[in-house]
C-alpha cells in the first residue's frame, strides 16, 4: 500500500458496490457530491446477479417493519418509509424493465438481474460516480477527512459509506471489512449468525432420511413463537425450502423446531374417518405427504400396519406427532450457503434517518451490514435500497 501524499480527494468514498452502496452513490452523486465506490471484486453486484434465482427478487409490496428482525425492530422504519417499494418500481418502469409478481406481493425481474445491474450502473454513470473496481482496501483512519489506503493508492474523503454487506457467500465477495472498520472506529458489533440458510439434521434424522433429498411437502413450521407455512424440502443432508429458510432466522443451536406436517386437516379425524378400514397406516399419509417421506416416517414413529390394529390411544399419540413433529437441527449449512448474515453494527450507533454514526461524522454503514435483517420475499434488497438511499441524502 502507498501512503506517501492523497492520489484522489473525494466528497464521499462508498465501500462496497453492492446493492446499498450503488443506491447510496446514485443518491449522493444526484447531490452533485464528488463520489467513489471501491470494490475488491471484478464486477458490480454480485450477489445481486445471484439473488431470487438469477432474477432478483427485488422488493416486496406487503412491506411492514414486522418483516425485520433487529435488536431495535423500529430502526429501519424511517429508511423503509422514505424509500418504498413503489419508489424502486418507479426507477425500474423509467428504464424499461419488466416485473412479475410471485406468492405474497414478491416482485421479480421478468428477464434477469442483470436488468437491474444495468440499471444501477447507468444511474452511477448519470450522477457522475466513479466505480473502481479489483480495489483493495486498507488502514483507514480519520483526522479532519477520513483516509483510505488502497492497493491504487490512498483516498482522502469527507464522508465514508461502508457498504460492504455481511458474511454469507464468501466466493460472491463476502468479507468482515465492514465489522472490522465498525470495531477500528470503537462500534458494537451485535452477534453474528448465518440465517435464511438450510438446516442440518442429526446423524440419526440424516441416515433416515438421507434418500429423500429433493422431496418437497408443504408445512407449518414454528421455533421459539414464529411460525412460517410454505414449501419444506429434504436435501442430503437436511432441511431447506422456504420455509425452513425462514425460520432459520429465529433458530438458535441447541433449539428445536416444530413442524405441522398436516396444516389442512385434523390427522385424528382423518383417522377416526377409516377407523373401520384395513389401509395401512403409511398408504394412509402418502395421500397427503409425499409417498417415500411418509413411509419414512411412520418406520421412525409409528409401524405402519392396517388402521383398524391401532388402537385409539395409539392413533391420537399418531395424530399428535404428524401435527407437531419435533426435529433439533444439528446446526445450519452456514455462510457458504446462507442468504444473509443475522446481526451487524449496533443501531444504536446509528441514526436510522440519516445512518450516519452517531460519534464519527462523516462516517455512514447502509445495507446488511448493519443489524437489519429480513425475512425471505425481497425484503433484504428493499432494505439495502432504502438504507443506501437514506445515507446518500447526506454523506
Ligand atoms: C444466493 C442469494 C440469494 C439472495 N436472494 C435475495 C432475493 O431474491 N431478495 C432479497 O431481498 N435478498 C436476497 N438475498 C440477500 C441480498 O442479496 C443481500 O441482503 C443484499 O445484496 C445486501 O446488499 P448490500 O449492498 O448490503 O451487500 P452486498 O450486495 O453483499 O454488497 C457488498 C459489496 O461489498 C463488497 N465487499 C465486501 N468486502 C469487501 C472488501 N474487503 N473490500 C472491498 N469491497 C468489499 C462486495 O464485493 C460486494 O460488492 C440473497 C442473497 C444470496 C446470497
Amino acid at each position: 500500500m502507498q501512503a506517501e501524499r492523497p492520489l484522489m480527494r473525494k466528497d464521499v468514498v462508498i465501500i462496497g458496490a453492492g446493492a446499498a452502496g450503488l443506491m447510496c452513490a446514485i443518491e449522493a452523486g444526484k447531490r452533485r457530491r464528488s463520489v467513489l465506490v471501491l470494490d475488491h471484486m471484478e464486477k458490480i453486484g454480485k450477489k445481486m446477479r445471484v439473488s431470487g434465482g438469477g432474477r432478483c427478487n427485488f422488493t416486496n409490496l406487503a412491506l411492514q417493519s414486522d418483516h425485520y428482525y433487529s435488536a431495535n425492530p423500529h430502526f429501519c422504519k424511517s429508511a423503509l418509509a422514505r424509500f418504498t417499494p413503489n419508489d424502486f418500481i418507479s426507477m425500474l418502469d423509467k428504464h424499461g424493465i419488466e416485473y412479475v409478481e410471485k406468492e405474497k406481493g414478491q416482485l421479480f425481474c421478468k428477464k434477469n438481474s442483470g436488468e437491474i445491474i444495468r440499471m444501477l450502473h447507468e444511474e452511477c454513470s448519470n450522477a457522475s460516480v466513479e466505480i473502481r473496481m479489483n480495489c483493495r482496501v486498507g488502514i483507514i483512519s480519520k483526522n479532519e477527512n477520513f483516509s483510505i489506503a488502497t492497493n491504487r493508492g490512498r483516498i482522502e474523503a469527507a464522508s465514508l459509506v461502508i457498504a460492504t454487506g455481511g458474511l454469507s457467500y464468501p466466493e460472491l465477495g463476502a468479507t468482515d471489512i465492514g465489522y472490522r472498520i465498525a470495531g477500528k472506529f470503537g462500534l458494537k458489533v451485535t452477534q453474528l449468525r448465518p440465517a435464511l440458510v438450510p438446516l442440518i439434521f442429526r446423524q440419526r434424522n440424516r441416515e433416515i432420511f438421507k434418500e429423500l433429498s429433493g422431496v418437497s411437502f408443504n408445512a407449518f413450521v414454528a421455533c421459539k413463537g414464529a411460525h412460517f407455512r410454505g414449501e419444506v424440502l429434504f436435501t442430503h443432508r437436511g432441511l431447506s425450502g422456504p420455509a425452513i429458510l425462514q425460520i432459520s432466522l429465529y433458530w438458535e443451536q441447541g433449539e428445536d423446531i416444530t413442524l405441522n406436517l398436516l396444516p389442512d386437516i385434523d390427522a385424528y379425524e382423518l383417522f377416526v374417518s377409516k377407523r373401520g378400514s384395513r389401509i395401512e397406516l403409511s398408504n394412509l399419509l402418502s395421500e397427503h405427504l409425499p409417498r417415500r417421506f411418509s413411509h419414512r416416517w411412520c418406520e421412525l414413529h409409528a409401524s405402519s400396519r392396517p388402521l383398524c390394529t391401532f388402537t385409539e390411544k395409539e392413533l391420537k399419540h399418531i395424530a399428535e406427532q404428524l401435527h407437531n413433529w419435533t426435529i433439533t437441527p444439528e446446526g445450519t449449512e452456514g455462510y457458504k450457503k446462507a442468504e444473509i448474515t443475522l446481526g451487524g453494527v449496533d443501531t444504536n450507533e446509528l441514526s436510522s434517518r440519516t445512518m450516519e454514526v452517531k460519534k464519527v461524522p462523516g462516517l455512514y454503514f447502509a445495507g446488511e451490514v448493519i443489524d437489519v435483517s429480513g425475512e425471505l420475499g425481497g425484503y433484504n434488497l428493499q432494505w439495502a435500497w432504502s438504507s443506501g438511499f437514506a445515507a446518500g441524502q447526506y454523506a
